[in-house]
């Protein structure tokens, strides 16, 4: 079958080639013929920037991909509630022990036999990958594929903004960046009732647009408008009650510390590099009392949340399907620009 692979450790080195078909091996495991997957952050970072799993060194060569969509083509003798047939997508995760405290909590990320899919195991940039029935959801009937592809940014967007953050009716609410997961939260944040606002720069214009279109109540340039002295003057002086970061941008996060009120929340959604980074504006978040806190990935019962906000379709994810490409033409799929790339979708 074909699959889209990082070959080796470094920049580049990803390729379309010819691997076997994985095998249903466990009891519980069920074959899926990938219908489409997305590129996420993440799977740029492995590609154009060496990304290495923090846990162990990248398994190269490795499959890459994790925000996928499919058919199930086969079932192992233990799975119950999956049939051949369905229309599914998984939590992207796999080899998770189901007994641990992390399992049983339903953050099955810090389960200690947990792998990431394609980064530290095979993924879904294939023609079939293999997962376990327990963390596989179905797709509803009114889900198109490619809709299903972006539950997963959805999941991170859902959790970030409806889990990890507390936003009240009356808020006013700052997104920074209008990639993917800027505008699902900007989404996600809008359902509480909230203001929200999203930030980018002007050559994101076409983005911030789609931001608006999406329902966000405005919209700032982070380069030709003073973003702080305009968020400030527009609340009074007193500065936001919740700044989502998605850029993993220190200068954005700095911005974001000096947006947000007394007491308020930063949320941090964007995934820092390996080596990490330092805040200028630490001083003034602790004398703002500040509850800086971090959004990662998603729970169990994030996806069912998810799942059912698509599909009413008050989480809008088509729009944001920006470039579909070939497995044939992973390297373009990797490294073209456009200003309006949001979500590139891979299909067999
Ligand atoms: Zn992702
Ligand atoms: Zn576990």
């Amino acid at each position: 079958m074909k699959a889209v692979r990082k070959m080796d450790h470094g920049i580049g080195f990803v390729s379309c080639v010819d691997i076997p078909e994985p095998q249903i091996v466990r009891p519980d495991d069920i074959k899926i013929k990938v219908e489409y997957c997305g590129i996420c952050g993440t799977d740029d970072h492995i590609v154009n920037h060496g990304l290495e799993p923090p846990r162990a060194p990248l398994p190269v060569p490795v499959t890459l991909g994790h925000e996928f969509s499919g058919t199930v083509v086969e079932v192992g003798p233990a799975v119950k509630n999956i049939k051949v047939g369905d229309r599914v997508t998984t939590g992207g995760l796999t080899g998770f022990c189901g007994r641990c405290y992390a399992c049983i909590a339903g953050s099955i990320g810090g389960c200690a036999t947990a792998k990431s899919i394609g980064y530290e195991t095979d993924g879904a940039m294939a023609e079939y990958i293999v997962h376990e029935e327990p963390y596989t959801f179905k797709l509803p009937d009114n889900m198109s594929f490619e809709e299903g592809a972006l539950i997963e940014p959805s999941a991170v967007a859902c959790h970030a903004a409806l889990e990890m953050t507390h936003i009240s009716p009356t808020d006013t609410v700052i997104v920074m960046g209008a990639g993917p997961i800027g505008l699902l939260v900007m989404q996600f944040a809008k359902l509480t009732g909230a203001k929200v606002f999203v930030v980018d720069v002007s050559a994101s214009k076409g983005k911030l647009e789609l931001a608006k279109q999406l329902g966000a109540d405005g919209v700032f340039e982070n380069d030709t408008q003073n973003v702080v002295m305009e968020v400030l003057k527009m609340t009074g002086g007193r500065g936001v009650n919740v700044t989502f970061d998605c850029t993993s941008n220190p200068t954005c996060i700095d911005q974001a510390i000096l947006m947000t009120c007394f007491g308020g929340q930063v949320t941090m959604v964007g995934t820092p590099g390996p080596e990490g980074y330092q805040l200028k504006r630490m001083l003034i978040s602790f004398m703002k009392e500040q509850k800086l806190q971090n959004a990662f990935a998603h729970r169990v019962s994030t996806w069912p949340k998810a799942i059912r906000l698509i599909a009413e379709g008050k989480i809008k994810v088509a729009p944001l399907v920006s470039h579909k490409f070939k497995f044939e033409d992973c390297e373009k799929a990797f490294s073209f620009r456009d200003p309006m790339k949001i979500k590139v979708l891979m299909e067999p």
